[in-house]
């Protein structure tokens, strides 16, 4: 961390926690669940003494890591009283008291790094990733996810897409059947070859259907294929990972570094998906990213369902973590969101996006959005 951080003798007078529903633009199926409607968040705000205020989301998947009513409890009732009258100068020690607090709940800790960070980073007049360490990308490449029941509302999707100049997408399969995988991979690679193509099938396979199908997606040659199998299915990673050309990355089976030294122990993958929401924040992503790097497997910036207040946090991580070089997913603030909960564009440009230079995380919460959609509150000092 960068050295300033802990001189700060401002201290936390406030921490708001909001529940929140974003209506998104289309159903999105995945191996493991489906999402229609809204995507539920919980964003945290912290206010110092000078009135500066940093926010951070949780952005939890109850199929996935957890649920918005745990993100929510877990900062409300359990990590607030670690949080409200420190000074920012104690971000190391809160972090590792907030660690102990209360068991998992790794989004809501994400949530109060990236608030503590934005906060931090604002009153030292730094970005997040300065504060984090050394920047070695301004611009990172953006990947696309393709989930749509319906293959044709995808098909105008990518259209926009290559129009955008987006070079890469990654095909969510296993929700229907091999041969709708099949069909959809052969379309985008024989039909749009400005595109890189990647497979996911978010756990969606029995081990059984995966040792079948997976070497038959193989061989339309995606650029990886990410977790076939149940993230506990160490074993049958190993072994598809001995099946496949195309790099297996495991995503679900790897949340913080006790799993990535586990994964590469046990040779489960030739690369990991990485996401602030499953390490628990941007400083263990990157040490998840450090130890694949000493592993010599690239790591992938992955997300969760998320506004850009999240994508942000991910960005800055990516900013500072060399090793994270297969690009990024934070499309859903541009693509899927009907309106982001910041009051600026998410930063895209040219199919890249692009790391911001100012103070903190670098844009606002648009305060009308969040009330608006607002599903609980909880504002105390
Ligand atoms: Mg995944």
């Amino acid at each position: 961390m960068h050295p300033d951080l802990a001189t700060l003798e401002e201290k936390i007078v406030a921490m708001d926690v909001w529940h929140v529903a974003l209506p998104v633009n289309s159903r999105r199926d995945h191996g493991i669940g489906t999402v229609a409607d809204a995507i539920e968040i919980v964003v945290v705000r912290l206010t110092g003494e000078s009135g500066q205020t940093g926010f951070g989301e949780a952005s939890p998947w109850s199929v996935f890591t957890g649920t918005p009513e745990a993100s929510f409890a877990a900062l409300d009732r359990y990590l607030r009283p670690h949080v409200v009258g420190r000074k920012l100068g104690d971000f190391e020690a809160t972090m590792a008291l907030a660690r102990k607090a209360v068991v998992h709940c790794t989004e809501a800790k994400a949530a109060l790094e990236a608030a503590w960070l934005d906060l931090a980073g604002k009153i030292l007049a730094k970005p997040v990733w300065a504060l984090l360490g050394a920047q070695c990308r301004s611009t990172i490449p953006l990947s696309v996810s393709l989930a749509n029941l319906d293959f044709d509302q995808d098909k105008e999707l990518v259209q926009r897409l290559i129009d955008d100049q987006v070079g890469f997408v990654k095909l969510k399969t296993g929700f229907k059947d091999h041969a709708f995988d099949m069909m959809r991979l052969e379309y985008l690679q024989t039909q749009c070859p400005s595109l890189t193509v990647r497979v996911d099938y978010n756990q969606g396979l029995t081990v059984e259907q995966a040792l079948k199908d997976v070497p038959e997606i193989d061989q339309l040659a995606p650029s990886f294929i990410e977790q076939p199998v149940a993230h506990y299915e160490y074993e049958a990673m190993a072994q598809l990972r001995s099946l496949t050309q195309a790099p297996l990355l495991a995503d679900e089976s790897v949340f913080g570094p006790q799993d990535m030294r586990r994964a590469i122990r046990e040779q489960i993958c030739d690369g990991v998906s990485v996401k602030i929401m499953k390490s628990a924040g941007m400083v263990q992503g990157m040490e998840v990213a450090r130890l694949a790097a000493e592993a010599g497997l690239p790591a992938y910036g992955g997300d969760m369902f998320e506004s850009g207040l999240a994508h942000l946090a991910g960005v800055h991580m990516i900013a500072c973590a060399p090793n994270i070089s297969l690009g990024c997913e934070f499309y859903q603030a541009t693509y899927y969101l009907n309106q982001d909960l910041m009051d600026a564009p998410f930063p895209i440009e040219a199919g890249q996006v692009v790391v911001p230079d100012c103070p903190g995380l670098g844009m606002n919460v648009d305060m009308q959005v969040l009330e608006q959609h607002a599903v609980v509150a909880s504002k105390k000092g």
